[in-house]
């Protein structure tokens, strides 16, 4: 099939994510037809550097040579079976191995982001009404979060684009002031501004904590609404307020978790455990549709009685997928035989000396970086900014899509030095076209 035929094809037949549809009147979509490492290729051999790993999926490579055997191998055994009543090999392995990198346990598996975060609220909820403290039903999130889309998702979700249009069909929760150091004061630090931001949660927790279930936050970087980061302080005395006030701390390291922020996950950056952890996204490596979430010992046990209705009675046909786990495996093999965190380590270094003509341009802003995200904000009054970004991008090869003025390069981690320089070289050259 030729690009122009897929391409018709695909606007007759399929509705396209986060998409007007006929915003693609004007703006072509990309037809894809194979992966090589961070490069996306067309029918006719044109060329896309995936500079956002396919939305923040892919951690080392499509068509990753490990992972692809790693799945033949499991479509000779199983590919799927359902994990009520039954089990198997991969699910239980990777439950283990994903306790041990969180001190977490009783993973609870979904497909998709957004059905860990339902799952979290749900078992948050529902522990307290065990427990006796039936009032805990609030949910409380930070200024600019993004949890997910599904209606429970949403309503912890701080969007407006996003959720204004569903508010009627919404639960109401309470948001907190972002840590996002680009709101801090002139002159005040990002720690400085974190602590104050904390500040706010605790005179919230100590008014509401009786009828608070839990505050679910993206340690260290909000990635939806622009890689918007904060001191981990703010996550250490989020922690500490929990513990006071007896409210769940939900870490959603659904686009942050496996290595994006430096360390496997990004709550070890300030040396916190929290009650439940949410992870998607990165964990098949980008392969496949996978969620889970982790919790404490002192929750499963709140769950495990004899009444039947006591027990977490939520399920998707999909849960604990054997080839979707089978893919987790591989990806976390490939973390420790190839020490991955510190690979990234020295690749970010040199990254960063990469950068300098961004961080010097004079019509960037609030440079910044963290781990494997490097995000900078453009000046400019173009409400087109992005979309224009964008398809210039494109056109040279490049796929980066920003988020308002907001420029991110959020690789995966397999690309080379010169791949790097290509996207800042880019983003450069783009930028000086697009502004005045
Ligand atoms: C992407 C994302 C989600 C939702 O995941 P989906 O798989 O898109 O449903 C939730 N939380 C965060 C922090 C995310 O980045």
């Amino acid at each position: 099939m030729n690009n122009d035929e897929l391409l018709r094809r695909s606007l007759a037949a399929v509705w396209h994510p986060c998409t007007q549809m006929k915003s693609h009147e004007t703006l072509p979509l990309i037809p894809i037809a194979r992966g090589d490492g961070v490069w996306l290729e067309d029918q006719e051999g044109k060329r896309y550097l995936d500079g956002v790993s396919s939305w923040w999926v892919n951690l080392f490579g499509h068509r990753n040579p490990r992972i692809n055997a790693a799945l033949r191998d499991q479509l000779d055994q199983l590919e799927h079976v359902i994990l009520a009543g039954f089990t198997h090999e991969p699910v239980v392995e990777l439950s283990e191995r994903l306790s041990a990198l969180t001190g977490l346990g009783h993973a609870f598996y979904g497909s998709d982001g957004a059905s860990a975060t339902e799952i979290a609220l749900k078992m948050s909820f529902h522990y307290w009404r065990n427990v006796g403290q039936p009032g805990k039903t609030g949910f409380i999130s930070l200024q600019n979060s993004y949890h997910g889309e599904t209606v429970g998702a949403l309503s912890v979700t701080d969007v407006a684009l996003f959720k204004d249009t569903y508010a009627p069909l919404l639960r109401q929760s309470t948001q907190m002031p972002s840590p996002d150091w680009r709101l801090a004061a002139p002159g005040e630090s990002a720690e400085a501004y974190a602590l104050r931001c904390a500040g706010t949660l605790e005179a919230y927790l100590e008014q509401h904590h009786a009828e608070t279930a839990a505050f679910i936050v993206e340690p260290l970087i909000q990635c939806a609404t622009g890689m918007a980061m904060h001191h981990p302080a703010y996550l250490q005395r989020a922690r500490a307020l929990c513990d006071r006030y007896d409210v769940h701390l939900i870490a959603d390291e659904i686009a942050v978790g496996f290595g994006r922020t430096g360390t496997m996950f990004a709550c070890e950056q300030a040396d916190i455990r929290p009650d439940f952890i949410c992870l998607s996204k990165g964990i098949t490596g980008g392969y496949l549709p996978l969620s889970t979430v982790l919790t404490t010992d002192a929750v499963y046990a709140a769950f495990y009685d004899d009444a039947v209705t006591r027990g977490f009675l939520h399920s998707h046909s999909y849960t604990g997928n054997a080839l979707a786990c089978r893919a987790a495996l591989a990806t976390l093999d490939i973390f420790t035989n190839d020490d991955v965190i510190a690979a990234n380590r020295t690749r970010a270094t040199v990254f960063e000396s990469l950068m300098e003509p961004l961080q010097a341009h004079p019509a960037i802003r609030h440079f910044r970086h963290r781990g494997m995200i490097w995000a900078f904000d453009v000046q400019t009054a173009d409400p087109a900014f992005a979309r224009n970004f964008y398809q210039a991008a494109l056109q040279r090869g490049l796929l980066l899509r920003p988020i308002g003025n907001t420029v991110y390069f959020m690789p995966p981690y397999v690309i080379s030095d010169e791949e790097m320089a290509q996207l800042v070289q880019g983003s450069l050259t783009i930028i000086d076209t697009l502004l005045p």
